[in-house]
C-alpha cells in the first residue's frame, strides 16, 4: 500500500498554451453508456461542484462533443485507450490525466452501489455498506476539486464546503496524477449528531454518510470486534455442551442464550471457556466458511455467516471483557502467571491459523490484541494472522516525551502496537479510542484535537496499515476537524498538519482566520491539558482510563470566565476582519454558536450561580424571601458553632466521615416556585473524580415534611471555595407536608465549612 503520487507537469506550463482550460461554455462530463452506478454518483458530485464553481450548468454526456473540453469519468474503453489501467492498481486508487483536449479520472468502482444513494437513505447501518464498496472514480473527483478548483469538503453543507468561484479551471497539460491511500482502514464513529442541522433524524445521517465519502474514508472494512459471538456459540450449544462456556466463581456455567439487560454492557452472552472442546467448534465454523460453505451447514437452518466472516478473513476475539473461567483447566493454565489469556488466546489463534494452512485454504485470522490478552506472546505467530491493537490513541499524544516514555515502558512489557509490529514484522491495524464515551461523557465539552490526531497518525503510520477510531461526541461540531485531518493523513503521512490547519482556518474564514486559529488551538490545548488528565493511558487492551475534572472544576476552572471571555475576544476579532454577513462571517457564527457555545452557555450558567452578587441581585428581586437565621435550631452530627450569622462545623483530618446538619423546618406554600440558596465557604480536602461520580462531596439539600421527601440537592461540593452562592430551584405540588428541612452532609470529605445567608425565596 505505499502511496503513489506522481505529478508530470508539461515544461511549458506557465504558458496558456499547456493547460486544458475548463470553462462553463465548453466543459462537459462524459461517461460511458450505461457506466455502473459508482461512476453515475462521482459524476453527480463532479457536475454539482464544477456547475457552483464555475457558475454553469455543466452537461453529463455519454459521447464526445466536438469543440468541447471534457473531463471523462470511470474505467472505459476511452481510459483503457489512454493508457490507465485501473486493474492493476491497488484498492482506492484512481488516476488523473491530462492529454489533448480531455481529462481522464479514473478508478474502480461499484457496478450495482451508488455510494451517494445509500448515503440518502439515511441509515446509520449503512455505513457498513459504504465500508466495504470501491467508489474510486469519486476519490479521484475530489481530488481534482481540491487540487484544481480549491474545493475543501470539511463537512456537508454551505458551511463547510469551500467552492470558489472562477471563470476557468486550469490543468497543466501532461499532469498524471495517481494516487492511493496509505491506510487501508480509515475508519471512525458516525455517533456525532449534527446538531446544528435541520431536518429529520434520516437526513442528518445522509449527511454524516455523504461526510464519509468525500472524506475518502475506508472501503475494505476488516472486522475485528468480539468476533466469536457472531458465530451463536450461545443458542447452538448452550443446552447440548455447557461446559463449552465459561464457569462463573458461582459454579454456574456462562450459559445465558440472551442477555437481560443488553445495555448494562455486561457482555454475559458468548463468555465462553477457553480450555475447552468449544475451539473445535470454532475451528470447524472457520475451516468451513473458508471451504466457501453455506452458513447452514455450522451454524443450523436458515442461519447466516455472521458478520466476523468476509473475505478472506474471520474475526475469532473472544466477548469483551473476557471473563475468567474458573473450571480446572483453566486455573491450571492461570496458575502459570499473569500472561494465562496471552497464552491461552493467541495459542488458540495460532494454532487455528495454523490449521487453515495446513487445510491449504486461504483464510486469514484476525484478533485483537485486548485486555487480558494484550500482551505479545512469546509463541511464534504465522503469517495469516492479522493483529489489531487496542490503545487510547491520538489524546494520549498531548505531551511526546511522556508518550515516548509510555511506549518504551508497553515495549518493556512486550505491549503495544509498536511491539506487536516488532513481533509479527508487519504492520497491525488499530482500535483507539479518542472519544466521550464511560468517563469522558461530558456534554458540551469540545473534544477538538485535529493536531495530535495527525502528529499521532503520522508518528505510528511505520507501524500500522489504518485504524478505527471510537470517536463519539454529543457533536459532530466537535469532530468534523478531527476525522479531516485523520482522513488526510490516512491518504498520505507526510502531509504538514500544521499547514493543512492553516490552510481550515484561511480558507473558512478569510481575513478572520488568525483570530480562529486562535480559538481552535486554545480549544485543543485545553482539552489536552486541563479536561484529559494525567490518568490517561498509553496501555493496550482497552478503553483508556482518563481522569477528567468534577463538574465544578470544569466549569469554574477550565471554561473559566477568563477563558470564555479570551475565546469571545477571538471571535470577535475574527467577526471584525470579515465583511459583515459574508458566509466567512457566517462560519464564524457557526464557530461561535456550535463549537464554543454549549460550553459558553453551561458555564456561565454554572459560574452566574456561584457569584455572591448576582445572588444578592436575584434575592432582592424576588417576590419575597425568608431568611433562615444561622441561630435556627441546627442539629450536627458532628460539632459545629453558631458564629454570627453563620454555622460553622468542621470534620477533624483523617475523619472522613459523613456530617449533618439540619435546620428547623422552613413553610412552603403549595404550587409554588422556590429557589433556596446560601453562601458557603469551605476548605475540604480534593476528591478524585471516580470518588466525586459515587456521590461523595458536600451536599446541600432540602427535604420535605416528615417523609424526608427530597425536594432538591446540589451534590460533589469538595476543595477549596471561596464564599459562594450554591442553591437550587424546586417547585412545590399541590399538596405538601407541614415545611421542609434543610440540610448538609459531607460524604468523604474533611476540612471545615462556613455556610451563612441561607435563604428560600419564590421565584417566577
Ligand atoms: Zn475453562
Amino acid at each position: 500500500m505505499g502511496l503513489a503520487v506522481g505529478v508530470v507537469l508539461c515544461a511549458c506550463c506557465a504558458c496558456a498554451a499547456g493547460e486544458l482550460v475548463f470553462t462553463a461554455a465548453d466543459t462537459e462530463i462524459v461517461v460511458a453508456p450505461n457506466p455502473p452506478l459508482g461512476t453515475q454518483f462521482a459524476a453527480r458530485e463532479l457536475k454539482g461542484f464544477l456547475d457552483r464553481v464555475l457558475g454553469a450548468n455543466v452537461k453529463v454526456v455519454t459521447a464526445f462533443t466536438p469543440g468541447r473540453k471534457a473531463i471523462v469519468l470511470g474505467t472505459n474503453a476511452w481510459s483503457v485507450a489512454a493508457g490507465i489501467d485501473m486493474a492493476v492498481k491497488p484498492r482506492d486508487a484512481f488516476v488523473i490525466k491530462a492529454a489533448k483536449d480531455r481529462l481522464y479520472i479514473a478508478g474502480r468502482d461499484p457496478v450495482k452501489l451508488d455510494p451517494g444513494k445509500v448515503a440518502a437513505r439515511g441509515r446509520g447501518t449503512d455505513q457498513r455498506s459504504l465500508a466495504r464498496s470501491e467508489r474510486a472514480t469519486a476519490f479521484g473527483v475530489y481530488e481534482f476539486l481540491e487540487r484544481f478548483a480549491g474545493c475543501r469538503f470539511y463537512f456537508p453543507g454551505e458551511l463547510g464546503e469551500v467552492v470558489p468561484k472562477a471563470a476557468a479551471i486550469r490543468v497543466p497539460e501532461g499532469t498524471v496524477i495517481e494516487r492511493a491511500p496509505v491506510f487501508t482502514q480509515r475508519s471512525v464513529s458516525l455517533n456525532s449528531p449534527m446538531k446544528f442541522q435541520t431536518g429529520s433524524a434520516e437526513e442528518k445521517m445522509s449527511l454524516q454518510l455523504l461526510n464519509w465519502i468525500r472524506l475518502r474514508l475506508e472501503t475494505d472494512h476488516l472486522q475485528c470486534g468480539h468476533g466469536l459471538n457472531s458465530f451463536g456459540y450461545a443458542s447452538r450449544f448452550a443446552d447440548t455442551h455447557p461446559e463449552y462456556f465459561c464457569l462463573r466463581r458461582d459454579g454456574q456455567r456462562a450459559t445465558l442464550k440472551v442477555d437481560p439487560n443488553p445495555q448494562s454492557q455486561s457482555h454475559c452472552v458468548g463468555q465462553l471457556c477457553h480450555t475447552s472442546d468449544v475451539w473445535n467448534e470454532i475451528t470447524e465454523d472457520v475451516l468451513s466458511y473458508f471451504r466457501g460453505e453455506s452458513g447452514e451447514r455450522r451454524l443450523g437452518k436458515g442461519r447466516h455467516w455472521g458478520k466476523n466472516v468476509r473475505g478472506v478473513h474471520a474475526d475469532v476475539m473472544p466477548q469483551d471483557g473476557m471473563w475468567k473461567c474458573h473450571c480446572k483447566n483453566c486455573l491450571a493454565v492461570y496458575d502459570e502467571g499473569p500472561d494465562y489469556a496471552d497464552t491461552l488466546i493467541w495459542g488458540r489463534t495460532c494454532s487455528l491459523a495454523r490449521r487453515v494452512k495446513a487445510e491449504g485454504l486461504k483464510g486469514r485470522i484476525a484478533q485483537m490484541a485486548y485486555r487480558p490478552y494484550s500482551k505479545v506472546p512469546k509463541m511464534d505467530i504465522p503469517d495469516n494472522v492479522d493483529v489489531m491493537v487496542a490503545t487510547a490513541g491520538p489524546w494520549t499524544l498531548r505531551d511526546e516525551a511522556q508518550y515516548e516514555k509510555g511506549m518504551r515502558e508497553m515495549a518493556a512489557r512486550h505491549q503495544g502496537l509498536r511491539s506487536w509490529k516488532e513481533k509479527l514484522g508487519r504492520p497491525v491495524w488499530l482500535w483507539t479510542y479518542p472519544g466521550k464515551v464511560n468517563a469522558m461523557n461530558m456534554p458540551d465539552v469540545p473534544q477538538i484535537a485535529p493536531r495530535v490526531w495527525g502528529r499521532f497518525y503520522q508518528k505510528e503510520a511505520p507501524y500500522i496499515f489504518g485504524a478505527f477510531n471510537e470517536a463519539e461526541s454529543d457533536s459532530f461540531a466537535f469532530n468534523y476537524l478531527n476525522f479531516y485531518v485523520f482522513s488526510r493523513v490516512a491518504w498520505d503521512v507526510s502531509v504538514d498538519v500544521e499547514a493543512l490547519l492553516a490552510e481550515h482556518h484561511r480558507l473558512m474564514y478569510g481575513q478572520g482566520a488568525a483570530a480562529m486559529a486562535k480559538v481552535f488551538d486554545r480549544l485543543e490545548e485545553v482539552w489536552l491539558h486541563k479536561v484529559v488528565r494525567e490518568n490517561a493511558t498509553t496501555s493496550t487492551g482497552g478503553e483508556p482510563a482518563y481522569e477528567r475534572p468534577g463538574p465544578y472544576d470544569l466549569l469554574m476552572k477550565v471554561y473559566s470566565s477568563t477563558l470564555l471571555a479570551e475565546l469571545d475576544g477571538f471571535i470577535q476579532d475574527a467577526l471584525a476582519a470579515v465583511p459583515k454577513d459574508s458566509l466567512e462571517a457566517r462560519r464564524i457564527a457557526f464557530v461561535d454558536a456550535e463549537i464554543v457555545g454549549p460550553i459558553r452557555k453551561r458555564a456561565r450558567t454554572f459560574q452566574s450561580a456561584r457569584s455572591v452578587e448576582e445572588e444578592m441581585r436575584r434575592r432582592a428581586a424576588a417576590k419575597s424571601c425568608t431568611d433562615i437565621p444561622a441561630t435556627a435550631k441546627w442539629w450536627a452530627r458532628i460539632g459545629s458553632r453558631v458564629e454570627g450569622d453563620a454555622v460553622v462545623f468542621n470534620v477533624k483530618p483523617s475523619m472522613k466521615a459523613m456530617l449533618s446538619l439540619k435546620t428547623a423546618k422552613v413553610e412552603l406554600k403549595p404550587n409554588t416556585r422556590y429557589r433556596a440558596s446560601c453562601f458557603l465557604s469551605a476548605d475540604l480536602n480534593e476528591l478524585p473524580f471516580l470518588q466525586v461520580k459515587k456521590g461523595n462531596g458536600l451536599v446541600f439539600e432540602l427535604s420535605e415534611g416528615k417523609s424526608r421527601k427530597r425536594l432538591y440537592r446540589v451534590s460533589g461540593i469538595f476543595g477549596k471555595h471561596a464564599r459562594e452562592a450554591w442553591g437550587f430551584d424546586f417547585a412545590t405540588e399541590s399538596t405538601i407536608e407541614e415545611g421542609g428541612y434543610f440540610a448538609l452532609h459531607g460524604y468523604g470529605v474533611e476540612g471545615t465549612v462556613r455556610l451563612d445567608g441561607l435563604c428560600l425565596y419564590e421565584v417566577k
